[in-house]
């Protein structure tokens, strides 16, 4: 007989929701201009798990992997990841790969998906991975979240704005560039000798790293890039390419009457360029689209949304062609006062950074600096190769001693501690090329009464 409270027993499954496979990370900003892109949004993702973006992507993300015909997606890739950020497929497949292991729809934020149809690939991000290592440094010292804004990875964007200096994309340790996403990426370290990017720079010093033309266009170019990755969440459709052409034919009958060759001459360029972006047959860059409205005195968004809300007449495009277009990269003045200062601080800076580290976060010439300070160039420049030597020494007595051990384990084992042998337990088999290297495993071997191999 049924007792009469197994009678209320409801014997129906709960629904519960479903289970993403991986974590469902947050992304950070989405709908902000200060989004992450969505390469440093794997390196958190795989931070994490505990785990190397590569291992990430080829354990998890199995529909990427088989894509790749035997090589690692990542090494098949190496070349081009910076397209991972941008309009194409290559964005399309990991955002979609990773919305499936998350269960997130915000993914495509992270790139510039949203834009695919009115910005060309071409110009539109770096090749490279840069940062802002103040800012870097700023949220540590905060304790907030280590990331990688998108804005970092577009090829027009050039400096922090906060900050006031140029974007790093060398790491100063290893003095190499990175890609935007490596096997071992991780957001705020360099990806090949893992080092922490931040440092902090002197307000005083900060200043220098662009002159005022630099600045003012920086900040048109922030404004407006700015606000179309905040705006790409809530936009109901998507732009089409026909918007840059209608924008256009408003933009150029409004101001010089129609005239195309006259509305080329004002922007510095051919007017056959200018036909094909008004009839649709070929799309202005980014940075091109940029230019245009900042003569025009006109938003991007209105631009392509609302071009009738331009009212500059045919008199102030040609004042504002003169007075504001930054034709060319301005030339930098040296103030001396600040730079010897900086150039002063660089000679305590640890670890000791090359003299072309120092003139990149400047924004300056390297050889115009040698020529007016040589005698502190020169002091930086030796102060590196000094510490550059005395690291590849301990890395030499590192990889001695490791030889070492390695040969008597190995001999301890019943195994004869060839070279061979020896450098595929080496965490660093290169440094056999050192004569120091190969001594010690000469001495071991006659210490253990085995012939030189
Ligand atoms: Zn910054
Ligand atoms: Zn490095």
């Amino acid at each position: 007989m049924t007792s009469p409270i197994a009678e209320h027993w409801d014997l129906i499954y709960p629904a519960s929701p479903p289970r993403s496979r991986l974590y469902s990370l947050q992304p950070i900003g989405v709908g902000t201009p200060w989004v992450e892109s969505l390469t440093g949004y794997m390196a958190r993702l795989a931070e994490a798990h505990c785990v190397s973006p590569g291992d990430l992507i080829a354990n998890e993300l199995k529909s990427l992997a088989s894509k790749s015909h035997g090589k690692s997606y990542l090494h098949q890739t190496s070349s081009s990841t910076e397209s991972l950020n941008s309009t194409g497929r290559m964005a399309l497949e990991l955002v979609q790969a990773l919305e499936y292991q998350t269960l997130r729809l915000d993914l495509r934020y992270l790139t510039l998906l949203s834009w695919a149809d009115i910005l060309p690939p071409k110009g539109l991000l770096r090749r490279i991975r840069a940062w802002c290592p103040s800012c870097y440094n700023e949220w540590q010292h905060n304790q907030k979240p280590i990331y990688e804004p998108l804005l970092w990875a577009l090829e027009t964007v050039s400096i922090c704005l906060k900050h006031r200096q140029q974007l790093r994309s060398c790491c100063p340790k290893c003095q190499r560039q990175l890609p935007a996403l490596a096997w071992h990426s991780k957001p705020g370290y360099c990806s090949r000798c893992y080092q922490w990017l931040g440092t902090t720079l002197t307000p005083e010093v900060a200043t220098l790293t662009t002159n005022p033309d630099e600045l003012k266009w920086q900040r048109w170019v922030l404004e407006n890039v700015g606000k179309l990755l905040e705006t790409a969440p809530s936009l109901l459709k998507a732009p089409t390419r026909e918007r840059i052409s209608r924008s256009l034919s408003v933009c150029i009958s409004r101001t010089v009457e129609g005239n195309i060759a006259e509305f080329a001459r004002q922007l510095g360029t051919h007017k056959s360029a200018v036909w094909q972006w008004k009839s649709g047959k070929a799309l202005p860059q980014l940075s091109m689209l940029l230019k245009i409205c900042q003569i025009l005195e006109i938003d991007l968004l209105n631009f392509l949304f609302n071009p009738e809300s331009l009212t500059n007449t045919r008199d102030s495009l040609a004042i504002l062609v003169k007075r504001d277009f930054p034709s060319q990269k301005p030339k930098q003045q040296l103030d001396t006062d600040q730079v010897q200062e900086f150039l002063q601080s660089a000679l305590i800076e640890e670890p000791p950074p090359t003299m072309k580290a120092v003139a990149q976060t400047l924004g300056h010439n390297s050889r115009s600096l040698r020529r007016r300070f040589p005698e502190l160039c020169s002091a930086i420049s030796a102060r590196y190769l000094n510490y550059r030597d005395q690291v590849r020494a301990a890395k030499v007595q590192e990889s001695c001693q490791e030889v070492r051990q390695i040969a008597l384990k190995l001999y301890g084992e019943g195994i004869d501690p060839t070279r061979s042998y020896i450098s595929r337990y080496l965490s660093k088999p290169a440094y056999f090329r050192e004569p120091a290297v190969v001594a010690v495993l000469e001495s071991t071997r006659q210490e253990l009464g085995l012939k030189n191999s």
